[in-house]
């Protein structure tokens, strides 16, 4: 097992430490127990960190404690890929400097730049924006970076492959030289080398050990589903398991109340475990949990360490674990002693990569599942109510209900009057419901129906062959081969078609991949309207 911090241990301010545990973190991720340490020490780091890891803290938090909120001005510039992700690390930002009254505002493109000009004009402490808005406002002279005291380079990668690599130096190039210099990236290409030797000073390089781990031999699935609708996905995965006691991990203490809150709205009895219960408390939610008084435990990473529990029939990854490691040692917390356990996780699509280093540590692959249906969630309700009708008939204890139904015996048939009487215990709604298909950007490629088309940046040129690409498509996503539908390669680029169910998939494992040594761009592809 990694050695494992707290963020108690990595000297933070109290207001900084408050904002995080407001945040529901209890402790650092791996690569925050490396990162914040050397870079309050005032190194330049480089690190080897995906989406998921919780990168954007380990450079938020140490930025957040040494930059200077009395001054406005923009001391730290964080150039992103995206708008997505500028403003999703703007808001994590904001969030972890909330009591040290830290500005931070996203600038990208295609929204007006006005609101931008007149919001940096009121002064703000770091900038995170896209390389080609930043280089814009640099020019306009709204944006200036003579204070910055740390850049930081977000998906690096993402970003050469996006062609940026050019405004990246400049934007450097505007910064004072005396800084701190971040650069964060899934891979190392020579490029990002290079730029990592031209603009960071002896740069640590982060990279988290991997110890030897014995994986339990249990049944393991994945789900795919949508952020939003990742509870239903959840009640869906209860309802039609047999679940006799579960453990479901989130990834924060904020996470856990909230799933425990939603469950319980649901009708399912739940109780949560985290850091912030008393030891009282604690004891009483795990003696409820042992007696199978209560049959689902929400807890984080941190609750669940130490806890040994037999007869633990499903552990839930409600959250991706955000180290491999972990992910093994919560799975281990079922199947104990020769008994059956089951592994499911849900995905959401930006966390396929996630997904992909877990399934390369365990040496195997993950199965995907398709949600249950609606008759799969009747099939498992009809087990239950036949078991409880036949130990009600057992116990014999029927009362008066049996003189309603003689009474009414003679005017009905004995087996619809029994089902009325279901109905009404049991209100199924079967299969009535129906799930709204939503417009997605895979809704209309211009594939054949059933599959969605893909957009590859590799062609004749590359000397890309149809057999390379399903057998790295097949095999990156683990699909199928023969599921792999039309491929048309042009000279620059190729449109490979794939089933609607794998679409998402083969889209998250390929994007930014390697196909005969070539980095490849991956993306829906577009019909365009003539
Ligand atoms: P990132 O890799 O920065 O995109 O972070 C992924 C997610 O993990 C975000 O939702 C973060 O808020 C969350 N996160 C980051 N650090 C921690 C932590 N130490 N404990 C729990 N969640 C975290």
């Amino acid at each position: 097992m990694h050695e494992t911090k707290k963020f108690g241990d990595l000297e933070l301010s109290k207001k900084v430490f408050n904002a995080i545990s407001d945040m529901g973190f209890e402790e650092p991720s791996p690569i925050q127990t490396q990162a914040i340490p050397l870079l309050m020490a005032g190194d330049d780091v480089i690190g080897q960190a995906q989406t998921g890891t919780g990168k954007t803290a380990a450079f938020g938090i140490p930025i957040m404690e040494k930059l200077n909120p009395k001054v406005r001005n923009v001391q730290a510039i964080v150039v992103t890929p995206t708008r997505e992700l500028a403003i999703q690390v703007a808001e994590e930002l904001t969030k972890i400097g909330k009591y040290r009254d830290v500005r931070s505002l996203a600038i990208y493109g295609g929204t007006s730049i006005d609101r931008q000009i007149l919001a940096l004009k009121r002064g703000v402490h770091i900038v995170v924006g896209t390389p080609g808005r930043v280089l814009d406002h640099l020019r306009r002279k709204t944006l200036k970076l003579d204070n910055v005291r740390f850049a930081v380079l977000d998906e690096a990668d993402e970003m050469l492959d996006m062609g940026f690599i050019e405004d990246i130096e400049t934007i450097l190039k505007e910064t004072p030289t005396e800084k701190q210099t971040l650069l964060f990236s899934a891979t190392m290409p020579e490029e990002i080398q290079r730029l990592a030797r031209r603009y960071l000073r002896n740069p640590k390089i982060l990279s988290v050990s991997r110890d030897e781990l014995t994986v339990p031999q249990i049944e393991q699935v994945f789900y795919e589903v949508k952020e939003h609708n990742k509870l239903d996905g959840l009640c869906r995965v209860l309802d039609s398991s047999n679940v006799k006691l579960a453990i479901i991990f989130c990834r924060t203490k904020r996470g856990v109340d909230e799933l425990v809150a939603g469950l319980e709205a649901r009708g399912y009895e739940a109780e949560g475990l985290h850091g912030d219960l008393t030891q009282a408390q604690r004891n009483k939610v795990m003696k409820k949990f042992r007696e199978g008084r209560v049959e689902i435990l929400v807890a984080t990473d941190v609750a669940a360490r130490g806890l040994d529990i037999e007869n633990v029939s499903h552990v839930i990854n409600y959250d991706i674990p955000q180290d491999p490691e972990s992910y093994v040692h919560r799975i281990g917390r079922t199947g104990r002693a020769g008994k059956s356990g089951m592994a499911i996780s849900f995905i959401i699509p930006r966390e396929y990569r996630q997904l992909r280093l877990i399934e390369k540590m365990l040496n195997s692959r993950i199965k995907r599942c398709p949600l249950p249906t609606f008759e799969d969630v009747f099939e498992r309700q009809r087990e239950v109510i036949i078991e409880r009708l036949a130990a009600t008939i057992q116990s014999g204890k029927l009362g008066n209900y049996r003189s309603i139904i003689e009474e009414m015996a003679n005017d009905y048939e004995t087996v619809e009057l029994a089902a009325a009487a279901l109905k009404v215990a049991f209100d199924i709604q079967g299969s009535e419901e129906k799930s709204e298909e939503v417009e997605t950007e895979f809704s209309n490629t211009g594939a054949e129906p059933g599959m969605v088309r893909l957009f590859m940046n590799v062609g004749r040129v590359d000397e890309v062959k149809p057999q390379d690409l399903v057998r790295t498509i097949a095999e990156e996503a683990g699909i199928p081969g023969k599921l792999i539908g039309a491929i048309k390669i042009y000279d620059k680029f190729t449109f490979v078609e794939v089933p609607r169910e794998a679409a998402e998939k083969v889209l998250y494992t390929m994007h930014r991949n390697t196909i005969k040594g070539k980095r490849v761009h991956v993306e829906p592809a577009k019909v365009r309207s003539r």
